[in-house]
């Protein structure tokens, strides 16, 4: 144990949860059409399906919650906040969103400003690309070959391919791209950290160009941490400072606050000194969050963010969270569950077309080994895989992704090191089996964003 960071607090709250027999839990899952996202949370023992608004609040974030001020125009609640965003960033102007996807609805179409521009990313998230896309842009992926590599060490696999990047640019031309948008840490990739060293070639690039640079910052403090830990020159500079380096080498901040913030629901614009940029947004964040200076928030959620940006910059809190998933996913790998190695800062990845070769990547391998996890031991994962790729929207045939993943997601200052190592041996009896685990067929599948909402049965 003494190889991990322990939790640099206590608990002073808690929130009880109850393992239901295994006979409720064949039943419940049954219930739910065998997805999930279908269960009912007090149904879930350890829920894993999220990081996202799902970590616990200090009792200095509590106690702010008292002094946020009705929001409107001009609260102090703003200003606080605005204060600790323009000192961890070094940038001039700040508008809260209700979450990151709030913040890309608002500042994306501003940059895509013709039909057809692209935007490269190391990759995009989900909602970005979608924002992208609604915006009438190209969301073009341009992630570094270590990033499907799932066997072997490399210190950043969240980079970009240097040479891709240039090679997209000449092709596209400079002047169709709006933007670069550096996501760090890499979340569809695993939550793989980038490197400043990457992201200095980036901005270089960016700046040949004449490209903006965005920053897709919900983990950034765990970036920053990685940087520490992994990056040669940064051993002995605070975690302030490596995020302060960051943030000089792009031009926008976006961020969901549900993650590195601390808190349950928020999100983020900063913009360096682009006035006529920070002027669109504030336009375009009235009908679509809120005036300027709520953007969707309360008074107090903005208190609240402004603590949590603070206390995610502490040193032994990120070694300690990025510990947690680093002890569950080491457990796992000695317990002989194939995983994405080495784990990145939120989620282990577990690799399920090596645990039930046998089910085809249209009866959805993760999803099964999802399931068989949730009636072994109450735990809620998440497939990332085929089920969630969805159908080709031409041909409509099932998509195959590149991997079928589990995603084991730890929510922040949650559980505790008995919880994960419980979670670790479910998961290794049900790997044990895994040969056995029969594939899912399709009683409901919705036209889009199909893995929420579909229903199945088991295939005979
Ligand atoms: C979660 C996330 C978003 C979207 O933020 P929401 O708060 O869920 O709307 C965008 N980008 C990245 C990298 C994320 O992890």
């Amino acid at each position: 144990m003494s190889q991990y960071q322990l939790p640099p607090y206590k608990i002073k709250m808690v929130e009880p949860i109850k393992l239901i027999s295994k006979s409720q839990r064949i039943n419940k899952l049954k219930e739910a059409g065998y997805n999930p996202f279908r269960l009912k949370s007090e149904d879930v023992f350890i829920d894993l399906l999220t990081d996202s608004g799902t970590g616990a609040m200090s009792h200095f974030q509590w106690a702010a919650l008292m002094q946020g001020d009705e929001a409107y125009a001009g609260s102090r609640s703003f200003y606080r906040l605005e204060n600790v965003v323009k000192d961890i960033t070094g940038y001039k102007y700040v508008i809260p969103a209700h979450q990151g996807r709030g913040a890309e609805q608002v500042v994306l179409p501003a940059l895509i400003k013709r039909e057809g521009m692209s935007v490269i990313s190391n990759i995009h998230f989900d909602t970005t690309r979608a924002h992208v896309e609604i915006a009438g842009g190209r969301a073009i992926d341009c992630a570094c070959e270590e990033c499907f590599d799932l066997d072997n060490y490399h210190p950043f696999k969240g980079n970009f391919d240097l040479d891709k990047l240039k090679t997209i640019i000449q092709e596209k031309g400079k002047e169709n791209i709006a933007a670069i948008i550096m996501t760090i840490t890499n979340n569809s990739a695993g939550g793989q950290p980038v490197s400043l060293e990457n992201m200095r070639a980036v901005n270089h690039i960016a700046r040949e160009n004449n490209i903006p640079i965005v920053i897709d910052g919900a983990r950034y403090a765990e970036n920053s941490f990685y940087i520490k830990q992994r990056e040669a020159g940064y051993e002995n500079k605070s975690i302030k400072a490596i995020a302060l380096e960051t943030f000089a080498l792009a031009d926008i901040f976006l961020m969901s606050a549900k993650k590195d913030g601390l808190v349950n629901i928020g999100g983020l614009i900063a913009i360096k000194d682009d006035l006529e940029l920070f002027q669109q947004a504030r336009v375009r964040v009235i009908p679509m969050e809120g005036f300027p200076t709520y953007g969707g928030l309360t008074g107090r959620d903005m208190d609240a963010l402004a603590i949590g940006l603070e206390e995610a910059l502490d040193e032994d809190y990120l070694k300690y969270r990025i510990d947690e998933v680093k002890y569950l996913g080491d457990l796992l790998r000695e317990g002989g569950v194939p995983i994405q190695y080495p784990t990145g800062g939120h989620a282990v990845f577990v690799d399920c077309g090596r645990i039930a070769p046998q089910i085809p990547f249209d009866e959805f391998p993760a999803q099964a080994v999802c399931n068989e996890l949730y009636i072994e031991g109450g735990i809620r994962g998440v497939e990332i895989g085929s089920l969630l790729l969805g159908r080709d929207p031409d041909t409509k045939e099932n998509l195959k992704a590149d991997k079928e993943f589990l995603r084991l997601t730890i929510p922040r200052r949650t559980y505790t090191f008995e919880h994960l190592k419980y979670v670790a041996e479910c998961l290794i009896k049900v790997n044990n089996r895994g040969k056995k685990l029969k594939g899912l067929k399709f009683t409901y599948e919705s036209p889009i964003l199909r893995h929420f909402t579909a229903e199945f049965e088991p295939c005979e």
